[in-house]
């Protein structure tokens, strides 16, 4: 288990940032990953955790939160508007508010149950057309849109392109994070991590450099 080094890696890139130690939070991306690793990690005192898909989610963490007091999960992956009324209730955070028709239903759901996790708008900054998130040259207009609706708009997130420098991307999105009053920045992931820290990163999405690499098989 790699969260020692993960931790030790996360102060230096700070320190080298002139960012205050502690000032990013680490996400323990244990999507796939055999239970007794995240137990491992839950044991070893970590309690933030990601997970990128809502019925995994769900077979999970329950019965986690059951033993682990104090345990915050965020949703990381892509949310259909038929799981968004779940997702609200099993997840502290959510990362991946990507369309406008999503910003809807989840207002929606605000005003009949009284609340709503706080949110990160997913920004498309390499314009994938794989990879969900908001245009660029759309988020200021989207970002005013979800205030409008009252959401809790915390911050942006990104996936940047596997082939470029995720650098590039990421001071992107601290970009337009800051002409709009965003102080949340969820970006980078195992490869990454220092480099988004260095750009701003609030939040980082670590996976396999905790846990070890996933097997799909
Ligand atoms: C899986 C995943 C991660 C973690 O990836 P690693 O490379 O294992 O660190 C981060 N962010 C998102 C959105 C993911 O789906």
């Amino acid at each position: 288990m790699g969260l020692d080094d993960i931790r030790g890696r996360i102060a230096k890139a700070e320190a080298d940032a002139g960012r205050a130690t502690g000032s990013t939070t680490l996400i323990a991306v244990s999507k796939v990953q055999p239970l007794e690793r995240v137990e491992a990690v839950l044991d070893a005192g970590h309690r933030v955790f990601g997970e990128n898909r809502v019925q995994e989610a769900q077979g999970k963490w329950p019965a986690f939160r059951e033993r682990f007091g104090g345990l915050e999960l965020h949703l990381i992956g892509p949310l259909q508007t038929n799981k968004a009324r779940v997702a609200i209730d099993l997840f502290d955070v959510i990362h991946t508010l990507d369309r406008p028709k999503l910003a809807n239903t989840l207002a929606r759901l605000a005003q009949e149950t009284g609340h709503c996790p706080p949110l990160f708008i997913q920004v498309n900054t390499g314009e994938e057309p794989q990879k969900a998130g908001i245009l660029p040259r759309d988020a200021d207009a989207f970002i005013a849109e979800a205030r409008a609706l009252d959401l809790p708009v915390e911050g942006l997130m990104c996936i940047p392109p596997v082939e470029e420098e995720p650098s590039l991307h990421f001071a992107l999105l601290a970009k337009i994070a800051e002409r709009n009053g965003l102080d949340g920045l969820s970006m980078g992931m195992s490869s990454d991590f220092e480099r988004a820290i260095a750009q701003g990163a609030t939040h980082i999405r670590v996976g396999s450099a905790i846990f070890g690499p996933r097997d799909y098989g």
